[in-house]
């Protein structure tokens, strides 16, 4: 892997939409080519001008902003364009995070992609990605499912769905809602399931707790400091415990077992059903004097 190699101070190119991750909390995490970035556009498009103002006045950067957000973009993304294509320059930022992840600017870069023009991203922080690099989780693969459904029942649903996912799952929530989200998580998915809460990360109250879905329950319960602020939820993904053997693997052995010597009879069976053929072997042992 090549080590990084352009550094500041970097240059705005005109024509250029630039996707820039702005702090989840912690304003020293903004880069500085995202303020160059911000400092030197000529508009800044914003899903609330207020909050960003805000933001632009702790780094004393003065620019224009444009509030685009879930209800208008539709409407700005044309407007944008054609600034855009008269070779203005424009940065999207979000509230907080990388703009587009569970936040506005989807449309509005395909818009602009499929004009041709130019997008280029300015990376930095991202809400799940600060949460499964502190979890301990596998992130080989894993599952970004966004917003949790604040219903009982459409939550129960998207999680019933994800009982067999294998991979690392990462949600967003609301921590006012934690007890009831964990309760459906231990009714769908089980109350052994192992479970991270990263709350308000890089803020003050940074908040990092893992455990079965039963014990956070608990502990959720115990303290309602726990039930404020900003939440991602990583679920570990579904396990397939070694010696669980299911009884269509075990009807299909006994079957085998008939005619085929118990070495081959695992390996057609661990074929048929993508398991492990040795963990098969003491159970065919078991059938052949049945
Ligand atoms: N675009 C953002 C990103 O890159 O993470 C996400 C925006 S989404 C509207 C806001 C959600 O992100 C929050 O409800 C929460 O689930 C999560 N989030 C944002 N900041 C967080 C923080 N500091 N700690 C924990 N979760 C956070």
């Amino acid at each position: 892997m090549s080590a990084p190699s352009q550094t500041s101070p970097c240059n705005v190119n005109g024509g250029t939409l630039y996707i820039v991750a702005t702090p989840i909390g912690n304003l020293a995490d903004i880069s500085q080519r995202a303020l160059d970035i911000l400092a030197q556009v000529d508009v800044i498009a914003c899903e609330d001008t207020r909050h960003t103002q805000k933001l632009l006045n702790n780094f004393s950067i003065k620019n224009k902003t444009l509030s685009m957000h879930d209800h208008n973009e539709r409407q700005r993304q044309e407007y944008i364009a054609e600034l855009l294509q008269q070779g203005k320059s424009i940065a999207l930022v979000s509230d907080a995070g990388t703009p587009l992840i569970s936040d506005p600017g989807f449309h509005l870069v395909r818009h602009c992609r499929s004009l041709g023009l130019k997008v280029s991203p300015i990376p930095g922080a991202c809400a799940a990605i600060a949460a499964l690099s502190v979890a301990g989780m596998p992130t080989d693969r894993f599952t970004f499912e966004g917003f949790l459904p604040s219903k009982s029942t459409a939550r129960k649903t998207t999680l019933t769905n994800l009982v067999n996912e294998p991979r690392t799952m990462v949600f967003y929530d609301a921590p006012r809602r934690a007890i009831d989200t964990i309760t459906d998580i231990v009714a769908t998915l089980g109350g052994d399931r192992y479970v991270v809460i990263c709350r308000e990360l890089t803020k003050t109250f940074e908040t990092i707790h893992s455990d079965s879905a039963e014990n956070l329950l608990n502990w959720l319960s115990e303290d309602s400091n726990q039930l404020k602020g900003e939440m991602v939820l990583i679920i570990e993904g579904y396990q397939q415990v070694p010696n669980e053997i299911s009884a269509d693997v075990t009807a299909t052995l006994k079957l085998l077992i008939k005619e085929l010597p118990p070495k081959k009879a695992c390996a057609i069976t661990a074929e048929i059903y993508g398991i492990k053929k040795n963990v098969l072997y003491d159970l065919a042992l078991s059938l052949k004097d049945c």
